[in-house]
């Protein structure tokens, strides 16, 4: 019997796949009283209100994309989507902050090559500093993206968006995150062929074909799904749901529970342990004999549950970083504090100020007044919010700059302050290569686990749900 520990997106989904194709008895084991990880919604329909404390959208392009619209078309989800179109301003118009002022970055052509501030020449510069950058004397392996896209498109591009977009993805520092993490095509075409726009022409002419990892090919899976061809006819950027992104989670559990799934809260794993044929599982003191674990716990926990029978795996796994994020939603009963029409701001941390950025949800969604999430802390969450603030100080600070910021003085008539610890795993320089050697470990020892979720093959939803499927596939030996 597979047991799957952790009742996150990764997990619901991994019981998911696992019951499309196997009708063996499937456990999962979720430590808290509810399920979901980090998705969590309050919707307040008669308010048209939704207020997120977790992820808010979903991306409909890249890699992963199909996989999650295939999986809502199954679970009959169509009508319950939000979609957000290219061409509305939610999606068109991203700001960053800086030197006090908020600035519009450029989304089309045409805007490349205009000069617009932050920026002291226009965008389109960034290419001509590629093709006349050096080409790599000796091949990296890896390095962060801060330096990657400064060495390849100049210092205002890995300053202003490089840095400002690592915020919004990951809450973390681009001078320390690997280049794998967003870029790894990009980064290997530069290392291939000493140039990214060098390598982008090169690739497009050649006619060498790569070959497809795992989690290409699983992608390619669903690339016909209705919804797909839906979104791309509609030009969907990003999407969520009318009554939260809660709603993709309870409609997971209603599928695996009809399909047999024992799906158990409150229900922590403290140990495993090895066996030539499977592995025991200690939950809340009982121990359960399994043939396979899908992993889908943070990998700091992990390494917890694995350290005295395998210290190589938790010392790797204990390696990747997580950070803490405070997220506080505020709704003001003004319908038009906002003086633009977009998707919302970030803030390069090089203008040390103690917000990541803010999510205008009422231009994003059909909301009643004004309603905004602001992200705090990530890797700066002790340098601006101390050890341990309290909710109130946390509330203080996100007022005090939306008003600087956004010049908003109205007391919000509804608020909420959350904070989430270890909530998102860091990609820092060299986490590609740990984790291969990790799944490399785990092969070479017959370790009957598999891993999945956000500390291994990306951190947003698409990703996640993507592994997932990976492993149950691989699991399955499809
Ligand atoms: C503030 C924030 C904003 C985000 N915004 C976006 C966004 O807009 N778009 C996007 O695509 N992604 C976003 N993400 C990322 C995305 O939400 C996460 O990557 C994803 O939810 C992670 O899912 P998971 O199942 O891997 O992990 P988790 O959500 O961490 O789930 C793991 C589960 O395992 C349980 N668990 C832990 N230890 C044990 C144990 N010993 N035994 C049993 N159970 C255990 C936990 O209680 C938890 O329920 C955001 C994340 C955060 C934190």
């Amino acid at each position: 019997m597979p047991t799957i520990l952790g009742g996150g997106v990764a997990g619901l989904s991994a019981a998911y796949y696992l019951t499309s194709r196997l009708a063996k008895k499937i456990e999962l084991f979720e430590k808290s009283t509810r399920l979901g990880g980090w998705v969590r919604s309050e919707s307040h329909p008669e308010k048209s209100l939704v207020f997120e404390f977790g992820p808010h959208t979903i991306r409909s392009k890249g890699l992963g994309a199909s996989t999650t619209m295939e999986l809502v078309e199954q679970l009959g989800l169509e009508t319950d989507i939000y979609p957000i179109g290219c061409s509305s301003e939610a999606s068109k118009n991203r700001m960053i902050y800086v030197k006090n002022n908020l600035c519009t970055l450029p989304s089309s052509l045409i805007d490349m090559f205009k000069t617009t501030p932050p920026f002291s020449k226009p965008l389109v510069s960034g290419f001509l500093q590629d093709l006349r950058a050096p080409s790599v004397k000796h091949s990296l392996d890896d390095e962060s993206i801060y330096n990657f896209c400064k060495r390849r498109f100049g210092g205002e591009i890995a300053d202003y968006i490089i840095s400002s977009m690592i915020c919004g993805i990951c809450a973390g520092d681009a001078k320390e995150i690997s280049v794998r993490f967003i870029m790894n095509d990009l980064f290997e075409k530069e290392q291939r062929h000493g140039g990214v726009l060098k390598g982008l022409i090169k690739d497009y002419f050649s006619k060498e074909i790569k070959k497809m990892s795992n989690m290409e090919r699983f992608a390619l899976m669903s690339k016909d799904a209705k919804l797909v061809e839906s979104a791309r006819k509609n030009n969907w950027s990003i999407y969520s749901f009318k009554n939260g992104m809660e709603t993709l989670i309870n409609s997971l559990n209603s599928n695996i529970k009809s399909k047999g799934v024992t799906v158990n809260t409150n229900s922590e794993c403290k140990q495993i342990t090895f066996t030539t044929n499977g592995a025991v599982i200690n939950i809340n003191g009982k121990e359960i004999e399994t043939d396979h674990i899908i992993g889908a716990i943070p990998s700091f926990k992990l390494a917890e549950l694995v350290k005295l029978q395998h210290p190589f795996l938790n010392n790797q796994l204990k390696d990747i970083q997580y950070v803490d994020v405070a997220v506080v939603n505020l709704k003001f009963c003004s319908k038009d504090l906002l003086k633009n029409d977009a998707f919302g701001l970030l803030i390069p941390p090089s203008e040390n100020i103690p917000i990541l950025g803010v999510i205008f949800d009422s231009c994003v969604f059909n909301m009643s007044g004004t309603v905004l999430t602001v992200m705090m802390g990530g890797k700066w969450f002790e340098k601006y919010l101390g050890k341990n603030p309290s909710q109130s100080e946390i509330l203080d600070i996100a007022l005090e700059q939306t008003a600087k910021i956004l010049h908003i003085n109205e007391k919000p008539d509804m608020f909420r302050v959350n904070i989430l610890r270890n909530c998102i795993p860091q990609y820092t320089v060299g986490h590609k290569k740990r984790i291969e050697e990790v799944r490399n470990y785990i092969e070479k020892n017959n370790l009957a686990v598999s891993l999945c979720g956000a500390a291994y093959d990306g951190v947003g939803i698409n990703d996640v749900i993507l592994s997932a499927k990976t492993q149950a596939y691989s699991l399955l030996k499809l």
